[in-house]
């Protein structure tokens, strides 16, 4: 009776507590996030991708918040609210920018055939990005397949019809698109069949299992497989072992991104590491000299 009726509103009080310290911490973070973007406290990092001849072919652009107290942080700490409270519009047009501002200077150095991987965002891809991207292009210049959107299964899977015609858009101004963290998600070999697509990044939790479990070998070569049938190409991600790599290279994966050949690194580190690469024409072949 009227103990259980204290229980229960001690309860829902301590309830009520934590929701609003969990909204209030919330809050205080986006509130935080609003200044970061106008002192400029994020910035990006890159890692090199490699295609089956070890070759650099790539690079994928990661944000970073310097936090002033807390450090460098990660994107699992932050795109969550970023997202939620629309930042990421925004937060992801800066990305956008900078990563195209340092293909060019890629281009400069003269390794203007890497591709300039950026992920997209579910909001950003339904509210600005034909837009954004367009401008840029109109505003910069950018040959095709100079830059590379990532995008979800479960962005791709929200709006259908809308999502082939804005790809169809991108596409257009030269931008490839890539399934990022495919096999995730719940599309359908049908549906992606339709959809104006330049590669898919398969999953590292695949990638991982390399090797150890038959499952998710009988599904990366299914992917692997598939995607040839279907004329895409196919991104390992998440390759830390030299098994993994060369596993996924007999069956016809065709790039590969993780630890073991890079880690995500300040602009200047991967310059420095290109510079160093063979292929690279009269500096690198002095080098090896
Ligand atoms: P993602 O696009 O799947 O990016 C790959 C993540 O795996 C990166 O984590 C990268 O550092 C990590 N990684 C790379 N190689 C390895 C490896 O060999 N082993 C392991 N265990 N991990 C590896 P990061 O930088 O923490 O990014 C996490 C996610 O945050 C990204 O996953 C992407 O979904 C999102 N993200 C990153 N940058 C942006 C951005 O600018 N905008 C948006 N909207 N999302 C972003
Ligand atoms: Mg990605
Ligand atoms: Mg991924
Ligand atoms: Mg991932």
């Amino acid at each position: 009776g009227a103990q259980a009726k204290r229980l229960g509103r001690n309860r829902s009080v301590g309830y009520r507590r934590q929701f609003d310290s969990h909204a209030g911490n919330r809050l205080r973070l986006v509130q935080e996030l609003h200044r970061a973007l106008e002192r400029e406290e994020f910035e990006l990092v890159f890692q090199l991708q490699f295609d089956a001849d070890d070759r650099p072919c790539g690079t994928e652009a990661l944000v970073r918040w310097r936090h002033p107290r807390r450090g460098l942080l990660g994107p699992a700490e932050f795109i969550d609210a970023c997202e939620d409270s629309g930042l990421v519009l925004p937060l992801g047009r800066w990305v956008l920018r900078e990563a195209v501002r340092h293909w060019r200077r890629l281009d400069e150095r003269g390794w203007g055939a890497l591709r300039m991987g950026v992920n997209i965002s579910a909001l950003q891809f339904q509210e600005s990005l034909v837009e954004d991207v367009g401008q840029l292009v109109a505003e910069l210049g950018l040959p095709r397949g100079a830059l590379e959107l990532e995008l979800t299964e479960s962005v791709l899977l929200a709006n259908p019809v809308d999502a082939g015609r804005a790809m169809g858009a991108l596409n257009a101004m030269g931008a490839s698109l890539a399934i990022d963290d495919f096999g995730t998600g719940y599309s359908s070999l049908a549906y992606l069949m339709h959809l104006p697509l330049q590669r898919l990044k398969l999953d590292q939790t695949f990638v991982r299992d390399v090797g150890r479990n038959p499952d998710s070998e009988a599904i990366c070569s299914a992917i692997l497989r598939m995607a040839q049938g279907l004329g895409l190409g196919v991104i390992a991600e998440g390759v830390e072992a030299w098994h993994q790599l060369d596993w996924l290279r007999q069956r016809g994966c065709d790039e590969f991104q993780g630890y073991l050949l890079a880690r995500p690194a300040a602009f200047d580190a991967v310059l420095e590491r290109l510079g160093a690469s063979p292929g690279r024409g009269v500096v690198g072949s002095a080098a090896r000299l």
